[in-house]
């Protein structure tokens, strides 16, 4: 296809209309709308345009033309929102008002009506129109777009471009500088005022590219009528929460161009903006491709153009910059520009397209192998051995997959197990080249194969071809591909002219050696040269340009050593199986986190690593206590399992000393021991106690705390987030007092210490009513709440209250006891009490079900009235030495102190993020317990509960697993495993930094 020309240097600088002043706007208004209006000037881009504020009426924009834009031009525009309006129900857009008749008639005009006046300033004919102002606001900027929004801006092209698809009007074909039908010649005209040569020369070769693909699909692609200028500074939201584009705005650029063009322009809109990146952006392309599905031929065309538009808007600020130096908004954007040319072109334009193909239901091309022989001479299939890397090897077990050797490790474990060739597998996800702490995905799927040889092979040509020697090993050439074998040998090349130019040789010709190394891949030859490794989310795309060289090692006949099917690794796509499968065979009342909650497949320390390798820092499992898959706990367990598991009605050492320990680790008068299996369990075997030592039914319980899922734990457990129906459906022999919280309670500050006199009163009205409570149930640190001390002497002075009144006072320790607040190793240290009865669980256990009750030999003795006590699993040898080794772990690594030291760094590192960031509200906690309160403003301390959802699922996105917590979900629950060490806490910090500088 020709490339449209572009007809006039003229197009390219847009004349602005002369200054107008607010009186002007005003009389402009009255004289030619009929409309009496206070006017404000907005700013905008070529026209001059004007808020026109009427009382009570909705405020409305006077928008004046630049005298470039005809009449036609405009009454286009008119008529193309009025036809949006009218096409895409609930899709905001600003129609035009009837410029004739008074205000009263002010409405929307009908369609086809004339809504243009043509007004006289500064010796100018311009137009004017007035339009419906649509209030919310852009997604200008360079801050983050949440997936959500991203999708909902692809929706919102497709809708437009829908209800565009026939229009048709006199002013809407008109050479445009932002057509990219005409992209060649604009560029011709632009590049010139791009001053660096060497980025000139990217810019051009980049779009060449691009148009040879376009050029090509030209004849099939879509014309109509398009918004022009569809991006993230033209959509509109009106809710600020979700700022979801619910309207289009400026048709100023409308033009009939390709349909497809309009979606290229919208996607590379979104590649500057903080965390959005080509995979990010295409979740538009697959919006849109759901309402206007994309023909093939679009689909291939649209990275192109995508790449030809980020081409047109570098030449283009360069031009302005060039031409009108003083403008700073066009200096400004250019990095924005820059930013969108370097993501359009990160990757070959063919991987790119794979995955655009992928992203909207279309089969990607991939590369296949021709017919060829084996590579390696002499080796024999059973001599060849796969390495396993991937997320799930046991080679990388015991935090291995850390160590700089592992693959080599690996390999040499392979070759002493008797394999003459150990070959890793094309297309895996390596676990060894994961990377802990980072914020990207990393670049870990190999995209060719890496043998280890117990002896030298003799390499033979797999096709016909031409043989070169380089640096790094030999390439063979031939049927269009590369095969490039780095570590290779030459052998003297039979018939090669002279050294280096390269010889021809037959298939199953000897082509070289390989002493104890190799590495292989297969791609395209004359396309871009691939690397060993790519992110998971550009490795399918990747399909396109290399081959699996697996099946060429010791013959076609030989199965593939590659990691799996043709179809590379996603964890993303694995993910959203297994929790299909999930929600098919679990109830709904048993969530998950996050709205796309990644497959965890291992642990290890405080990381977290999913299917695709990718590494998470876990500031959530305060169950895990000593870290996850700790080796010492392993293989505890592991020789446990080998003895002996059974029942504590029998006799044996393990539960004796567990027991010991547990007891040991109490104040008097507390000396005996409950083990089950939860912390539920726990609660409720404590209320039980408590009741049969004191013959009361009646409980006393604070607020907004959980407990637990059985009937008793629950019927006490009063969390709105846990239940939003608590307080209306407790048992009349639950009681509750406020939860004592000194920064969002009815008393604050110095103020809290009033509520301890309240409970107190409250335990007093119940004796005073018959009716005294059995026992006191409280968390000894406010944990549910988000880590928060109680007030001094709180549980003093209730406890006293309660005893005095023959109840029992019951510490739930179950969050936040065993050494996790740092500064004490339980939380009624730091309230200077002693409980009657301490229950107990998660950390003690590091996630292997274990729960405890620690009391009194006399409270315990009480249980007798109810019949025996049994848990079939409570106490087993296997739970015993699970309980036993945490404890050793945890004393011997010393990580209450880590939780003390690392802990308090942690916190400082917060209450730093407070300082710059006014939704932080409050740092709360100890050691590592800590809440990071979101608050939309200080004062009146409204909780943020929204933008929490959303910063958790942006810090997942960059590598941070943490959730909200409290009864108005706005805090982030900061309780990592205890192993947790200062890059941790950086990481973690960085990437809160992060979210809340650029958005979630
Ligand atoms: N008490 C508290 C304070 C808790 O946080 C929890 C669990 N979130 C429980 C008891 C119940 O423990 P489990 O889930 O082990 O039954």
């Amino acid at each position: 296809m020709p490339t449209l020309p572009l007809p006039s240097e003229l197009e390219l600088v847009q004349p602005t209309p002369p200054e107008l002043s607010a009186a002007d706007a005003e009389r402009i208004a009255r004289d030619a709308f009929g409309l009496r209006a206070t006017a404000r000037a907005l700013g905008s881009h070529q026209d001059r345009n004007f808020l026109l504020e009427r009382g009570d009426e909705p405020p409305v924009l006077l928008k004046i033309a630049n005298p470039g834009t005809t009449s036609a031009e405009l009454e286009a525009q008119s008529a193309a929102a009025a036809r949006i309006a009218e096409r895409a129900p609930g899709l905001r857009t600003p129609r035009s008002l009837a410029p004739a008749g008074a205000a009263e008639a002010a409405g929307a005009a009908e369609p086809g009506a004339a809504t243009v006046r043509e007004i006289e300033a500064g010796g100018q004919r311009l137009g004017a129109r007035v339009l419906e102002f649509l209030d919310g606001g852009t997604l200008s900027g360079s801050g983050h777009l949440s997936p959500a929004v991203v999708r909902g801006i692809g929706e919102l092209a497709a809708r437009v471009d829908l209800a565009l698809a026939d229009f048709e009007a006199p002013g809407v074909e008109r050479p445009h500088q932002w057509d990219l039908r005409r992209a060649p010649a604009v560029l011709d005209a632009l590049l010139p005022y791009v001053g660096d040569a060497a980025l000139r020369e990217r810019i051009s070769a980049a779009a060449r590219e691009a148009w040879a693909v376009v050029e090509r699909l030209a004849p099939e692609l879509p014309v109509q009528a398009v918004h022009g200028d569809l991006t993230d500074d033209n959509v509109v939201w009106s809710d600020p929460l979700t700022r979801r584009p619910d309207g289009v705005i400026d048709l100023g650029d409308l033009n009939r161009g390709w349909t497809v063009g309009e979606l290229a322009i919208t996607l590379s809109s979104l590649l500057h903006h903080d965390g959005v990146d080509r995979r990010a952006a295409l979740r538009a392309a697959t919006a849109y491709h759901r309402l206007r599905p994309l023909s093939r031929a679009e689909a291939e065309a649209l990275w192109p153009l995508v790449v030809l538009r980020a081409a047109v808007l570098v030449a283009s600020g360069h031009h302005v910059v060039a031409t009108d130096p003083g403008n700073a908004y066009a200096a400004e954007n250019l990095g924005h520009e820059l930013a969108i040319l370097g993501a359009a072109t990160a990757v070959p334009l063919a991987v790119q397209t794979a995955l655009v193909l992928a992203a909207t239901g279309h089969e990607p091309e991939t590369l296949a192998l021709p017919a060829h022989g084996p590579l390696l001479g002499g080796v024999r299939p059973e001599e060849l051995a796969h390495v396993e890397l991937g997320t799930t090897s046991p080679a990388l077990h015991g935090g291995r997959w850390l160590e700089p050797d592992a693959e080599a490790a690996a390999a040499r474990a392979a070759l002493a197990a008797g394999a003459a060739v150990a070959a890793t597998r094309f297309g895996e996800a390596r676990l060894t080249r994961s990377t802990p702490f980072a914020q990207e995905a990393p670049a870990n799927v190999a995209l060719g194969v890496e043998l280890a040889l117990a002896r030298p092979v003799e390499l033979l040509a797999p096709w016909p071809g031409i043989v070169t020697a380089g640096e790094d090993g030999l390439e063979l050439r031939g049927d269009g591909l590369v095969l490039r074998l780095d570590g290779a040998e030459a052998s003297a090349p039979a018939g090669a002219a002279e050294p280096g130019a390269g010889a021809h040789v037959a298939r199953g010709a000897a082509i070289g050696r390989a002493e104890a190394q190799l590495a292989v891949r297969v791609h395209r030859d004359g396309g871009a040269t691939p690397p060993w490794f790519a992110p998971v989310a550009d490795a399918a795309g990747w399909l396109a340009l290399v081959a699996d060289p697996s099946p060429l090692l010791v013959g076609a006949e030989h199965a593939s050593t590659s990691a799996g099917d043709a179809a590379l690794p996603s964890g993303t796509r694995a993910a959203r199986e297994l929790i299909a499968r999930r929600d098919a065979v679990f109830a709904e009342v048993q969530e998950y986190y996050f709205e796309e909650p990644p497959a965890i497949v291992r642990g290890w320390r405080e990381l977290l690593v999913d299917a695709d390798g990718r590494v998470y820092l876990d500031a959530l499992n305060n169950v895990t206590s000593i870290g996850h898959a700790h080796p010492r706990l392993v293989e505890a367990v592991t020789e446990q399992w080998q003895l002996l598991n059974t029942n504590s009605r029998f006799n044996y050492p393990a539960v004796v000393e567990y027991a010991e320990r547990l007891a040991s680790l109490v104040p008097d008068p507390l000396d005996t021991v409950f083990l089950v299996n939860s912390g539920s369990e726990a609660v409720d075997l404590a209320l039980r106690l408590a009741r049969a030592a004191t013959g009361r039914r009646d409980i006393l319980a604070v607020r907004e705390a959980y407990h637990g899922w059985t009937d008793l734990s629950d019927a006490v457990s009063t969390s709105v987030a846990d239940n939003p129906g608590a307080l209306a459906s407790r048992p009349d022999w639950v009681h509750t007092v406020d939860a004592p919280n000194p920064f969002r309670g009815r008393h604050r500050g110095a103020e809290a210490s009033r509520y301890a006199g309240e409970a107190v009163a409250e335990v007093e009205r119940l004796a005073a009513a018959g009716t005294p409570p059995g026992a006191f149930i409280a968390e000894t640190y406010y944990g549910n709440a988000g880590g928060i001390a109680l007030p001094d002497g709180y549980l003093a002075a209730v406890y006293e209250a309660v005893r005095r009144h023959g109840g029992v006072a019951v510490a739930d320790e179950v969050q936040v006891g065993y050494g996790r607040l740092g500064e004490w190793f339980w939380g009624f240290e730091q309230q200077g009490v002693v409980p009657d009865v301490v229950a107990v669980a998660k950390a003690i256990g590091n996630g292997h079900p274990l729960g405890a009750v620690i009391t009194t030999k006399e409270i315990a003795a009480a249980y007798r009235s109810q019949g025996y006590f049994f848990s079939s699993a409570g106490g087993s040898p296997v739970s015993s030495v699970v309980g036993s080794t945490v404890l050793d772990v945890i004393r011997e690594e010393g990580l209450q102190q880590n939780a003390r030291e690392v802990g308090g760094y942690f916190r400082d590192r917060l209450a730093e993020l407070g300082e710059r960031h006014p939704l932080v509200g409050a740092v709360h906690g100890s050691g590592f317990y800590l809440g990071l309160e979101f608050v939309r403003d200080r004062d009146r301390f409204e909780p943020a509960t929204e933008e929490t959802a959303a910063i958790c699922e942006r810090l997942l996105e960059l590598g941070v697993i943490v959730q909200p917590t409290g009864d108005h979900q706005n805090v982030l629950k900061i309780k990592p495993p205890m192993c947790l060490g200062r890059e941790g806490v950086d990481a973690f910090v960085a990437a809160v930094d992060r979210v809340l500088t650029t958005g979630w």
